[in-house]
């Protein structure tokens, strides 16, 4: 039997890694776009930009464990039927593959080549060469990235301006009022916050001569170093074609036990991939760690043979202006919304806890989740009170 994993990330590691603690010990290839060794996301908006850490590798012996590393090799296409995979290096056979191809950042029509990404090694490094101290850094997007990069950004002693094209910052993640309250961190970090502010180009800045962002009300922003953080897209062009389905927002559209549709022996885990969730009543595409470290555990015993389920209670964390920001959970337009204090909110349907959000909060957090695993009904008097420990509700 041959396994061939395509994507290096956390998913495509974590699955190989897995199927290994499960016993599997046929074939098993590991196929990474990037050439370097495999490494985590996660720290490259944090430790890695701030120059506290070189690098964030995974700290795995990939001999030791019998997984043969193809980095630097890029599959282009598939031909399921046949059990071949297409790389820029030649054909690679397989029994069963898997998709673990992660996503790739957006890019603003016309971006220069000077404005910054960050998603890759590469990025995180080349951004933090040009983080020196007064820099004028405009990062586009107030979302997850963009309010981690301006917190670095800030601590590293540069002028930051954030620029949003919602009204309040982490638009696309959280109601408006739990963004909105975000607004406050940006003024106490000194970095200036635009929302509503749409950007109609970006000029690149040349030697002795800075760039700037430009906004579609007229206002420029100069900037010594542009960052564009405004989202991320499931990475399966390459599918095109190969009978893979697709779902409307091109993630892999896997079954509940995160076989890929439309093929046969074929499985996606982590960002590259959606997943009905019987939990939740429908479709998640999740962009987040946790996300690729579960699945890929599900993929390994499913690979083997077993009917797994993947069901999780979707779990990120952001570390932004100085506070860490926790949600597990879905919630939807429907749920109820409860205050716990000022840092934490619960999200109830019928009297059970489906999702939690907390700012500095992590026993909430820690609680909250067990709950919304568990099901189980809560007394909403005694869960709004923050001095009854959530998992007394
Ligand atoms: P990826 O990590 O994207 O890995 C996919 C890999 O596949 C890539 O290395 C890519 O080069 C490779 N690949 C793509 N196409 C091909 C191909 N055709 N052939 C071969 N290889 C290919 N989540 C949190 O919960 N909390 C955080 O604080 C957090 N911070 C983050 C900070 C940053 C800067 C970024 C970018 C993400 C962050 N995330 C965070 C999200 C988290 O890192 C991702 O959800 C996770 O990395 C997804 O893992 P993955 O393996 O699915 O995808």
């Amino acid at each position: 039997m041959a396994v061939v994993i395509v994507g290096a990330g956390m998913a495509g590691v974590q699955t190989a890694v897995a199927l290994r603690q499960q016993g599997y010990t046929d074939g098993l290839t590991l196929l990474g776009a990037e050439p370097h060794p495999p490494y985590d996301r996660p720290p490259l908006s944090k430790d890695v930009l701030l120059g506290k850490a070189a690098d964030s590798r995974f700290e795995i012996d990939y001999a030791e464990l019998g997984i043969e590393l193809a980095l630097g090799r890029r599959a282009l296409s598939l031909d399921a039927d046949g059990h071949q995979l297409r790389t820029d290096a030649g054909d690679l056979s397989y029994d069963q593959l898997v998709l673990a191809t992660g996503a790739a950042p957006i890019a603003l029509p016309g971006q220069p080549d000077s404005a910054f990404l960050l998603r890759t090694q590469d990025d995180a490094v080349a951004l933090k060469a040009a983080l020196t101290p007064g820099a004028r850094v405009a990062v586009v997007g107030a979302g997850w990235i963009g309010a981690e990069a301006a917190t670095v950004a800030r601590q590293l002693g540069c002028e930051v301006t954030v620029v949003e094209a919602a009204p309040s910052p982490l638009a696309g993640a959280l109601p408006t009022e739990l963004g909105e309250r975000t607004r406050a961190w940006y003024e106490q970090a000194g970095v200036r916050l635009l929302t509503g502010a749409a950007v109609s180009g970006i000029l690149p800045g040349g030697p002795g001569s800075p760039g700037a962002v430009h906004l579609t009300d007229g206002q420029e922003i100069e900037a010594d170093a542009v960052v564009v953080g405004i989202g991320a897209r499931p990475d399966t062009g390459w599918l095109d074609g190969s009978g893979v389905a697709l779902d409307d927002r091109g993630a892999v559209a896997a079954d509940e036990r995160l076989r890929a549709g439309g093929v046969a022996d074929v499985f996606a885990v982590g960002d590259c991939a959606s997943f009905p969730s019987r939990r939740y009543g429908r479709r998640l595409t999740v962009h987040h760690w946790d996300n690729a470290m579960q699945g890929a555990r599900v993929v390994a015993a499913n690979l083997l043979g077993g009917e797994s389920l993947y069901n999780p209670v979707p779990y990120f964390w952001s570390e932004q202006f100085g506070r860490m920001v926790q949600v597990a959970g879905v919630w939807g337009g429907d749920d109820e919304q409860i205050a716990r204090g000022d840092d934490t909110v619960l999200w109830v349907r019928d009297g059970r806890l489906v999702a939690v959000f907390t700012v500095d909060r992590p026993r909430d957090l820690a609680q909250g989740r067990k709950l919304v695993e568990s099901g189980a009904v809560l007394d909403l008097a005694k869960a709004a009170d923050a001095a009854v420990p959530l998992r007394s509700a």
